[in-house]
């Protein structure tokens, strides 16, 4: 019997051994084409740059704690980072995982307020149908209803507001611009109705991951959300814990939309696996404020700029700058774009094929037309993850929620060293999994 406390207590799983590029092996030698544990995976499981970094490192000092010394992979993968971070990030702050970057963002939001005197700004504005972690601030954020329930009389009082969601929200006779500033515009009501003052922060997912299932803005959208922010001194906090880091094919997915955030949050990519670490990039405004103030953050963990987890990320960094591979991201997931609307354009339970560089998503429907969603109750996701799984690829199907209603998508992130033939084994062993379950 184990005595792991694994997450879903009445599976038995099997158990992972080894890895080899894009695949994933078990004890029993099966392999499996790791297209989306949770989009962690950008480098594959056998990147000999990133391990050579951890070995290194692990050998001269495992770990200091970061209230005495710096190190030297922290101060490199900072220096790096903001390199090549959009508009004026300028610091970064380690942790060690998606949740505790966006906790970390929304606690430095009220921290900057308090600095600079406007300690009645306390109230974030979020969105629906978005996921920004499981700790209870992040998951207060968060606008998973199944996610939340459960635990609501613990959550924090925040707003959620529309996400942009094109293929369920657009009127037919409306433009996808008009579109996404109405929907932007929501934001500017909501800050209205709780009052400019008492506003820190908008959290948003630049392409919205798990809830959603790879839904990027539409053009204009995040620009008017900017305008909004800076219009009643709101801080812009955007989670790429799960689109960052390269997936769409920039190495910040809000490249994309043009506009640079007061704090970015990212995680997965940066570590690629190989060690767990996330980070909070922000603005020399919010830095200075603390440091000319307070001159404390207060918050942090044990783990924050941990020398090995900084090591990996350092390295899995340079490897995807250096062999430019958000570029391969973009061109590959066109291809995988375009075997997929081969495959399922057609498909009588397939309402929209989206997405942007290697991070795609099916949104599965029981009928095209009306674009109604499956009953809850047949489980539709979970299903067709199992019978991926057992076909040997790893994604990431989901029950999202439609406001209120439910919706399953199939979310694809393979690592960027994909190659074309694994491309057409995703899709086959997809389509395999497809017809066991609709
Ligand atoms: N934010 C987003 C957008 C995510 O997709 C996730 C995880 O899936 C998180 C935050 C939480 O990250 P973690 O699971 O590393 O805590």
């Amino acid at each position: 019997m184990s005595h792991v406390f694994p997450r879903h207590t009445k599976a038995t799983l099997p158990t992972a051994t080894g890895g080899d590029g894009c695949y994933l092996i078990d004890s029993d030698g099966k392999r499996y084409l790791d297209c989306g544990d949770a989009a962690v995976s950008c480098l594959g499981h056998s990147d000999q740059a990133v391990i050579a970094a951890v070995q290194e490192q692990v050998a001269k000092i495992a770990f200091a704690h970061s209230g005495f010394m710096t190190s030297e992979p922290a101060e490199q993968l900072a220096d790096l980072l903001i390199q090549h971070a959009p508009g004026d990030l300028d610091r970064v702050y380690f942790v060690s995982g998606g949740s505790e970057a966006t906790e970390s963002a929304i606690k430095l939001a009220r921290q900057y307020y308090l600095e600079i005197g406007q300690p009645e700004r306390r109230h974030v504005i979020a969105r629906k149908q978005s996921y920004h972690g499981n700790t209870l601030g992040a998951l207060s954020a968060g606008g998973n209803e199944w996610r939340r329930a459960q635990f609501a009389p613990l959550l924090v009082e925040m707003s959620h507001i529309a996400p942009c969601y094109e293929y369920t929200g657009r009127a037919d006779d409306e433009s996808s611009f008009d579109y996404g500033q109405r929907v932007a515009n929501e934001l500017e009501t909501e800050i209205l109705r709780v009052g400019p003052e008492a506003v820190m922060a908008f959290m948003s997912e630049p392409v919205v991951g798990a809830t959603l299932g790879a839904v990027t803005a539409v053009e204009g959208y995040y620009k008017r959300i900017r305008e909004i922010c800076d219009q009643y001194g709101v801080l812009l906090i955007l989670d790429e814990v799960m689109c960052g880091m390269g997936r769409t094919g920039h190495l910040f997915a809000c490249d994309h939309d043009g506009i640079a955030p007061d704090i970015l949050c990212i995680a997965k990519g940066l570590g690629a696996g190989y060690q767990p670490i996330g980070a909070m990039l922000c603005t020399d405004k919010i830095y200075s404020a603390i440091e000319t103030g307070s001159g404390f953050f207060q918050h942090g963990h044990t783990y924050l700029g941990h020398p090995v987890a900084t090591a990996a990320a350092l390295a899995v960094v340079q490897e995807l700058i250096g062999r430019d591979l958000p570029a391969r991201a973009q061109t590959m997931g066109e291809k995988l774009q375009s075997a997929l609307e081969a495959a399922f354009g057609q498909h009588a339970h397939v309402g929209d094929i989206r997405g942007r560089g290697l991070f795609r998503g099916i949104e599965i429907v029981e009928d095209r037309d009306s674009k109604k969603p499956f009953d809850p109750a047949l489980g539709i996701a979970g299903k067709l993850k199992k019978a991926a799984f057992e076909e040997g690829l790893i994604c990431y199907p989901m029950a999202g929620t439609r406001d209120g209603r439910h919706g399953d998508h199939v979310l694809l992130a393979p690592p960027f060293i994909i190659e074309e033939t694994q491309i057409d084994e995703l899709v086959v062993k997809l389509a395999s999994a497809m017809v066991k379950v609709l």
